[in-house]
C-alpha cells in the first residue's frame, strides 16, 4: 500500500468517484452530492485541518461542535493505543468492569453538577438521551406513576437522530418523512428573543411571556402526565446558538419542581468549559436531575457519551432491579475501555492545562470580535458565549427579516469562508462558530477575519 507524505492512504480510497459511489452522507443533499463530490479531509494539526489538494482550514467549528482538543493531541492518541495494547475490550456488563470505566465515573461524576453521582455510557450523544428519556420512564414506573410519561422538548432543540433523541430533537426537517415524533414527545416554545419577540418586547418581557407560555402547556398537557422536560442550556446546533433570556431556566425550574417533572439538561455540546465554565447549567442556575454529555468528553477521539442521574433516580433504578432482576439497558460498547481511556486522558488535560480558565480568556476578544460583526449589513443579530457563538443574517436588520429560504445566502457564506481558509457551519439563516477550546487570540482573529470576508462576498452576491 502506498502512503502519501502524511500517511495518508493512496491506495484509491480517497477517489471522490467511490466516495459518491458507495459512502452515504449524513446531513447531506444525496442528490446533489453526486454532482458536487466530497471535501476530502485527510489530516488534522492543533485547530486546522488539511483538504486532499493540502488546502488548510482553521477548523471554526471544532469540526461537528466536539473536537475540543483540536485535531493532533498526542496524549490521547497514546492513551488509545497503551489501552489497545492492554485491554482493547471489556464490557460492564452483569457486575464486570475495568479500570478505565471505574476511573471516568469518578472522574466525570466529581466534575458534574451537584448531585449527579451516577452515570451510565454509551457512545453517541442521540443514545445518551434516548436513555434518558428510558431512565424518566423507568423512575416514574419505579415510583408507581405509570401516566407520568410525557417528555417536554423545544422547537429548535437539537438532541440526536435515534427514534427517542430524535423525536426530542425540535427541527421539523428531522421529522419529516422519518415517522416522527413519538407519543408522549412535547415540544415547548424556544425562548429566542431574536425570532420570537414582539415589536419593542423586552428580554425580560419575552422571557415572561415564554414561561407563561410553557405554564399553560404543562396545564394544557396535564402534569400528572409529564415526567421531564430536557433543554440544551444554551441551544446549539438546532436554532443557531440560543442563548435563554434573563429568569428563563429559574421560572422554568420553579414550575418543574412544583408539579415534580425531571429536569434533564442536555449538555452534549456546552460541557467541558465550553461555555467559558464548567457546565452550561453553571451560568444559569440549572440543578438537572439528569445531564447527558458527549462530543468534548474525548474531544472527539473516539466516540462515548453519558447520562448523568441524580440519587433519587439511581435509587429507583435499584428498586426495579430488585423487582425486575436487572437493570435491563446497556450497549455492547458501554464505557468501550478505548474510549473511557481516551476520555479518562482529555479530563486530565483539560484540569491540567486550566482549558475552562483558558476558554474564559479568550471570551472577550471571541466576544469583541462576534459583537463587530453587528455592524455588518446583513447581520441582524450575533449571539455568543465562551467559545460558542452565531451570526444572523438578515435581509432586514431593522426588522428581523430573513432571506427567503431558497436564497441558499447562509451555505454561500459557508462556502465563501471555506475560500477564506475557515470552516463555519450556516444552519438555515445563521452561521455558528464553535472553535477549538484551545484556539489562542490570533485564532480567533483569524477565523473571524475569514467569516468577515466571507459576509463581505455575500453581500456583493445578494446585491
Ligand atoms: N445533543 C446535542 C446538544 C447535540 O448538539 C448533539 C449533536 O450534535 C446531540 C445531542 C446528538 O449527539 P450525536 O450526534 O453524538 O448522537
Amino acid at each position: 500500500m502506498d502512503l502519501g507524505p502524511q500517511g495518508a492512504v493512496k491506495d484509491g480510497a480517497i477517489d471522490p468517484a467511490k466516495d459518491v459511489a458507495h459512502l452515504i452522507h449524513p446531513y447531506t443533499n444525496l442528490d446533489a452530492h453526486a454532482s458536487r463530490g466530497p471535501v476530502v479531509i485527510e489530516r488534522g494539526e492543533g485547530a486546522y485541518v488539511f483538504d486532499s489538494n493540502g488546502k488548510r482550514y482553521l477548523e471554526g467549528m471544532s469540526a461537528l461542535w466536539c473536537a475540543s482538543l483540536g485535531f493532533s493531541e498526542r496524549r490521547l492518541v497514546d492513551a488509545a493505543t497503551r489501552q489497545l495494547a492492554t485491554l482493547p475490550y471489556y464490557h460492564v456488563f452483569n457486575h464486570r468492569s475495568h479500570p478505565a470505566a471505574i476511573q471516568l465515573a469518578s472522574r466525570l461524576t466529581a466534575i458534574a453538577p451537584e448531585g449527579l453521582n451516577h452515570v451510565l455510557f454509551a457512545n453517541s450523544g442521540s443514545e445518551a438521551n434516548d436513555t434518558a428519556i428510558k431512565l424518566a420512564w423507568y423512575y416514574n414506573n419505579a415510583l408507581g406513576r405509570p401516566k407520568k410519561k410525557k417528555i417536554i422538548s423545544r422547537w429548535g432543540a437539537y438532541h440526536g437522530v435515534t427514534i427517542g433523541a430524535g423525536s426530542l430533537t425540535g427541527v421539523p426537517a428531522m421529522h419529516a418523512d422519518f415517522d416522527l415524533p413519538i407519543a408522549n414527545v412535547v415540544h415547548a416554545e424556544m425562548p429566542s428573543w431574536y425570532h420570537g419577540a414582539r415589536k419593542g418586547e423586552s428580554r425580560e418581557a419575552f422571557a415572561a411571556r415564554m414561561l407563561s407560555s410553557f405554564e399553560a402547556l404543562v396545564e394544557r398537557e396535564g402534569p400528572e402526565t409529564i415526567a421531564a422536560f430536557i433543554a440544551e442550556p444554551v441551544n446549539g446546533s438546532g436554532g443557531g446558538v440560543i442563548l435563554p433570556p434573563p429568569g428563563y431556566f429559574e421560572g422554568i425550574q420553579r414550575l418543574l419542581r412544583k408539579h415534580d417533572i425531571l429536569l434533564i439538561a442536555d449538555e452534549v455540546i456546552t460541557g467541558f468549559g465550553r461555555t467559558g465554565r464548567m457546565w452550561g447549567c453553571d451560568h444559569f442556575g440549572i440543578r438537572p436531575d439528569m445531564m447527558t454529555v458527549a462530543k468534548a468528553l474525548s474531544s472527539a477521539y473516539m466516540p462515548i457519551s453519558g447520562t448523568l442521574v441524580s440519587d433519587a433516580i439511581h435509587d429507583a433504578m435499584k428498586a426495579e432491579s430488585r423487582k425486575i432482576g436487572a437493570f435491563a439497558h446497556g450497549v455492547t460498547y458501554s464505557a468501550h475501555p478505548v474510549c473511557a481511556a481516551v476520555a479518562n486522558e482529555t479530563l486530565k488535560i483539560y484540569e491540567e492545562r486550566d482549558i475552562v480558565g483558558h476558554v474564559a480568556r479568550m471570551s472577550p476578544r471571541f466576544a469583541e470580535r462576534l459583537a463587530a460583526l453587528r455592524e455588518h449589513p446583513l447581520v441582524g443579530e450575533t449571539r455568543g458565549i465562551g467559545l460558542l457563538g452565531a451570526v444572523e443574517i438578515a435581509r432586514d436588520k431593522a426588522e428581523r427579516k430573513p432571506f427567503d429560504a431558497a436564497s441558499g445566502v447562509g451555505p454561500y457564506i459557508q462556502a465563501r469562508a471555506m475560500e477564506h481558509g475557515v470552516i463555519v457551519r450556516a444552519i438555515r439563516d445563521c452561521v455558528a462558530v464553535c472553535p477549538p477550546l484551545i484556539v489562542d487570540e490570533a485564532q480567533i482573529d483569524e477565523l473571524f477575519d475569514g467569516l468577515r470576508s466571507a459576509l463581505d462576498d455575500a453581500r456583493e452576491w445578494v446585491l
